[in-house]
């Protein structure tokens, strides 16, 4: 049954790639509320901008009276939010943003939210989800073994991750407290077409193009498990869909792999799609800079229960989602040029000194 969406922070890379998602493979309405800050990006949207089920409003989800009177005339059936800052660097250079998004802002949604959900008619009421889009980093750093499974404890480490991790203690006390019928989803590592070029895969891909320096934190040992965008904004919309209220749902892609190793893999495939006679191996271009402050060794995710309870399986493996990846931004220099001419042109961050 088609249904209306409201979708916070649509304008952003995960964000961007739900909305284009639901527009494409559902029959659901889509309104994206989007402050469009520095990460969010309208260019994001344009390949569906001009359906008749998608709509746009500029807000911030900090703006109560505008976050109410949104909800109240769009009578959403499910809220995604996903707006936030979300760049672990950033983090460190200016943590009060993180805690005015990404938790006063989503205790300003929760009870619009709150709000508009009471007054609704009890089989809409029973029918209507909260759904809030959150990271594995909340659950801290893992050692050589163990994966994060819905039980780990959280242990946030960086501002980032404490901001995501108060935003879902905010949600599940919600739901526990007041009844909003909430889920929250973990995710690992995201990577993928669109993806804001201050990140460690778009940023290396450019910069290998480009001939320039591929900066790698400390020895490059740190250990991420990466999962293909699309193959996340399809698990969001199924546990939106699907999933049951009052529970937390991990994703991601049993693709763990060293920071060097990903950035040698990018080395490696940038050489065979877009090979440079002067440049050589763009493994040369490797250099090894100070490490970030509190940079957590490990993350990996046991999707096992999505598997399980929703039959969530990614379609992507890393080197067919990376393959896809370099060939995006080979084809769409239009979009991240404009990005790297603008307010980011691929500096350090974070470096907390
Ligand atoms: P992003 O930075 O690319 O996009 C964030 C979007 O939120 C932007 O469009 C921005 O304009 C908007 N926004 C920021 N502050 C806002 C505000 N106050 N009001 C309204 N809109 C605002 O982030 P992303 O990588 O797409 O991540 C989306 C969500 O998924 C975040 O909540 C993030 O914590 C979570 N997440 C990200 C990853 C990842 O690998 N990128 C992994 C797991 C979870």
């Amino acid at each position: 049954m088609a249904k209306k969406f409201l979708v916070t922070g649509g304008a952003g890379f995960i964000g961007s790639a739900v909305v284009r998602k639901l527009v494409r493979d559902t029959s659901h309405d889509v309104l994206v509320v989007d402050k469009l800050t520095y990460a969010g990006n309208l260019e994001s949207l344009a390949p569906v901008a001009n359906s008749p089920r998608y709509s746009f409003e500029h807000a911030d989800i900090a703006d109560a009276g505008r976050m109410r009177a949104v909800i109240a005339r769009y009578q959403p059936d499910v809220i995604m939010h996903l707006a936030a800052e979300s760049h672990v660097d950033r983090s460190i250079d200016g943590p009060g943003e993180f805690v005015q998004t990404n938790v006063v802002g989503t205790y300003v949604l929760l009870q619009a939210a709150l709000e508009y959900w009471r007054g609704l008619p009890a089989e809409r009421q029973s029918g209507f989800r909260f759904h809030h889009i959150s990271t594995d980093e909340v659950f801290g750093s893992l050692g050589e073994e163990g994966l994060f499974h819905e039980e780990y404890p959280y242990q946030p480490n960086s501002p980032y991750s404490a901001s995501k991790a108060a935003s879902d203690h905010l949600v599940r006390a919600w739901f526990h407290t007041f009844g909003l019928p909430a889920l929250i989803t973990n995710c690992s590592n995201n990577y993928g077409p669109y993806h804001f070029p201050e990140k460690l895969i778009p940023l290396m891909i450019l910069n290998a193009l480009e001939g320039k320096p591929l900066p790698v934190y400390g020895k490059g040992e740190n250990v991420r498990d990466w999962l293909f965008v699309d193959d996340h904004a399809q698990a969001l919309i199924l546990v939106a869909e699907k999933g049951v209220p009052g529970e937390s749902y991990n994703i991601g892609g049993r693709n763990e792999h060293t920071n060097i190793d990903v950035v040698r893999k990018i080395c490696a495939l940038v050489d065979e799609m877009a090979p440079d006679p002067d440049l050589g191996a763009r493994e040369r271009l490797i250099t090894y800079v100070a490490d970030r402050p509190g940079h957590d060794l490990r993350y990996a995710i046991d999707a096992s229960k999505i598997e399980r309870e929703l039959g969530w399986r990614p379609a992507e493996t890393f080197e067919s989602g990376l393959r896809k990846t370099v060939r995006w931004y080979l084809d769409n220099r239009a979009w991240w040029e404009r990005v790297r001419s603008g307010v980011y042109q691929g500096q350090r961050l974070g470096v907390a000194v």
